[in-house]
């Protein structure tokens, strides 16, 4: 059958005595006691009732249990639904009724050891490739969270391109920072993983103790934005510290050019960026042989079908289009918002603006969401972003529109100062006029010293948008 969990488990069948988790307090978990805790849990669920199809839900601190019951939910055909560990009781609340899950995991090491007394399920129920495996909420950052269906087919295609893009052997050891309730930790890491029965250094969260100690025995790390420029912010993080990784792989929010420069001056080498998200899984990725660059996210992967949307306004950059195996069926009980977002082709319309160059490789500009109308001009912000974040004294900016009672929307940049840098608002803005149209250029410019951002690293330009709305008013 296509069940993922076959696909999986024949990649660490050859590993069952290798370490699949290594703890921070040195314990490992080998790669046979994962698949055995997995049959345990699938006949645990079976024994509860849980039939194909149902779904099994997880809000828990990642450990290694919660991963049993992630594969085992696949083995026993059910539809694996992990939520984010930081949701309250009254989002929790949202998403049950949401998906009605049959069974809610809150505590993996519990459950896992109730299913110690059940029978363990040895064969995989059988399913096809397009059979529900999991629902992914996705992280919410222009609306309210959508639960974008994936297929068993979907995440196998991926797991399999990902596998062979990024060069996994059984001598990798993978770094795993990243929480498990995202594409990003939860598919994307394991699966390559697991694919060659690799081990994981296996961190609850970035913390720059652990992961400097990991770097050691690790091979290669996944990680977001975040975890690169606190890293680099880091003295300890040095061209040894990281002389024994093949591989730093980044993703999940947009990597700026200055932290993936700062990197290659740190260690030597350069960060490969890729691009993806709930509803596909990884779409593009910078090439493993052959050239990586900065603000790109590379070449879409065999098997995906990417195009630009320019609309009626012609030109390069648009709205991201893509089509191919790991692209998702749907979201979750959502038939119009499904509809809207496909093409009558079956492409799906990513929301995410950019362009592709004439040697194929895509470079994103933003989301379609976050375009200013300016006066009736179109303003993308990551092109006002890159000029300020040039100019001496700026660490970083996000520039958003908020409403203007002359213009319709006013671009306003919110903008971290370097410690120390004396930065005026006047000056910013003059400087930036130099580079950029009068329109595109910010009305204000304000200064802060983080920006609002969730676990995965994204800025969150909503918030933004609310905490200035009133700037022009
Ligand atoms: P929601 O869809 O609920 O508004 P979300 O789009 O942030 O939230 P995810 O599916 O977790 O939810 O994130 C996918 C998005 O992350 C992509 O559509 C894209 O905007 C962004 N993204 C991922 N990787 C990159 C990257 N390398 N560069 C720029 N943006 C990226
Ligand atoms: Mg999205």
């Amino acid at each position: 059958s296509e069940n993922l969990y076959e696909l999986l488990a024949a990649g660490f069948a050859a590993a069952r005595d290798k370490a699949c988790f290594i703890l921070s307090d040195g314990r490992e978990i080998s790669y046979g006691t994962l698949e055995a805790g997995a049959a345990q849990v699938a006949g645990h669920l079976k024994a509860l009732g849980v039939e194909p199809g149902d779904r099994v839900a997880l809000q828990a601190e990642k450990s290694p249990e919660a991963v049993m019951v992630y594969l085992g939910t696949l083995k026993a055909g059910a539809v694996y639904l992990p939520l984010n560990s930081a949701y309250t009781a009254a989002e929790v609340e949202y998403f049950r009724k949401d998906a009605e899950p049959k069974v809610f995991v809150d505590d993996p090491s519990a459950f896992v050891a109730q299913a110690e007394a059940a029978a363990p399920l040895v064969e995989p129920v059988a399913r096809a490739a397009f059979d529900l495996a999991s629902i992914i909420y996705t992280s919410g950052t222009t609306g309210r969270s959508k639960g974008a269906m994936l297929s068993h087919g979907n995440l196998a295609a991926n797991a399999l391109a990902l596998h062979r893009a990024w060069g996994f052997t059984p001598d990798d050891v993978l770094l795993h920072a990243l929480p498990i309730f995202h594409v990003h930790g939860l598919f994307v890491a394991m699966h390559c993983a697991f694919l060659s029965g690799a081990p994981m250094v296996w961190l609850p969260k970035f913390a720059d103790a652990e992961v400097l100690a990991g770097l050691k025995r690790a091979t290669v790390m996944m990680g977001v934005p975040t975890f690169y420029t606190r890293l680099l912010a880091n003295p300890g993080f040095t061209r040894e510290a990281a002389a024994h990784m093949r591989l730093f792989i980044c993703g999940s929010a947009p990597l700026l050019p200055s932290t993936f420069e700062d990197f290659e001056q740190r260690t030597g080498m350069r960060i490969l960026e890729r691009y993806g998200m709930s509803e596909a899984v990884i779409i593009t990725s910078n090439p493993l042989d052959g050239e990586r660059i900065a603000g790109s996210v590379g070449y879409p992967l065999p098997g995906v079908e990417l195009r630009i949307d320019a609309g009626e306004g012609g030109g390069d950059t648009g709205v991201i289009q893509i089509r191919g195996p790991s692209v998702f069926g749907g979201y979750w009980r959502m038939p119009e918002k499904t509809a809207e977002e496909f093409t009558a082709d079956g492409f799906f319309i990513t929301g995410d603006v950019g362009r592709q160059d004439a040697d194929g490789r895509v470079w994103i500009s933003g989301r379609a969401k976050d375009l200013i109308i300016s006066g009736g001009y179109n303003v993308y912000p990551k092109e006002v972003e890159l000029v300020l974040d040039e100019t001496p004294g700026v660490v970083e900016s996000a520039v958003i529109g908020v409403p203007h009672p002359d213009f319709g929307e006013g671009v306003v940049a919110v903008v971290i100062g370097a410690p120390g840098a004396r930065l005026d608002e006047a000056a910013l803005i003059a400087s930036a006029r130099r580079d950029l149209a009068a329109y595109k250029t910010p009305k204000r410019v304000v200064f802060v010293d983080e920006l609002p951002r969730n676990t995965m690293g994204k800025v969150q330009k909503k918030l933004l948008r609310e905490r200035y709305a009133a700037l022009f008013a």
